[in-house]
């Protein structure tokens, strides 16, 4: 009687499974390009928006629940939560390097003296060095012109990219323009706290790279 009775109620399920069910539909609800991790490079996404429905024969007709938003690369089909959207693409990472960099530069010249040519030098160098081959005289003036808070959102976005070893070693080039005319003036040491506080640095942090970087300085 047990072994009649159970293929029967698998076979009623079944059938009332076909006629109704459950479904979860997605909708695209905005298109972009994002940091793919799993591709390892920056890839097309969807923002997706699913619904839970009560389906007649595959047929969605009732919406019931919300089930959430997720953020899919296009490529790889990876899905991710949507705060994944507020990650740097490896692009706007590659922009902000030199920008933050360019902001720092002329911050530090203009607290001590931006006429200076060994601290100018050091000062082209390190933007340069950031990634941007063709930086001269003339940019740098240009620089020169932005006011402080200008250019301040430069230097928090890339402090929020950087890592705590990466912002110290930002600062310290920033530091060496500086040294590169003598001895740290009040003003530039000044400098140098508010772009470590900019980069999301620590005063206790910033005081520590100045000082190592005049160490080594004088060591030179
Ligand atoms: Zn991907």
């Amino acid at each position: 009687m047990l072994a009649g009775s159970a293929p029967a109620g698998r076979q009623k399920g079944t059938t009332l499974l076909i006629i109704f069910g459950l479904r979860v539909f997605y909708r695209t609800i905005a298109q972009g390009t994002f940091h793919c991790r799993r591709c390892g490079g920056d890839r097309e996404y969807r923002h997706r928006a699913g619904r839970r429905w009560f389906t007649l024969f595959f047929i969605p007709v009732i919406p019931l629940t919300s089930v959430g938003d997720h953020v899919q690369c296009t490529t790889c089909r990876t899905r991710y939560v949507t705060e994944v959207l507020g990650q740097p693409t490896t692009a706007q990472m590659q922009a902000a390097l030199p920008a933050g960099m360019r902001a720092a530069v002329s911050a530090m010249l203009r607290s001590g003296d931006p006429s200076s040519p060994a601290s100018r030098q050091r000062a082209i160098e390190a933007v340069i060095g950031s990634g941007v081959p063709n930086y001269d005289e003339a940019m740098l003036n240009a620089d020169l012109m932005q006011p402080f808070e200008a250019i301040r959102p430069a230097l928090n976005q890339v402090g929020a990219q950087l890592t705590i070893q990466a912002r110290e070693w930002y600062l310290t080039e920033v530091i060496r323009i500086a040294l590169a005319d003598g001895s740290l003036s009040e003003g530039e040491r000044q400098a140098a706290l508010a772009i470590g506080l900019d980069l999301g640095m620590t005063q206790a942090q910033v005081i520590g790279v100045v000082a190592m970087t005049e160490q080594s300085a004088g060591r030179d």
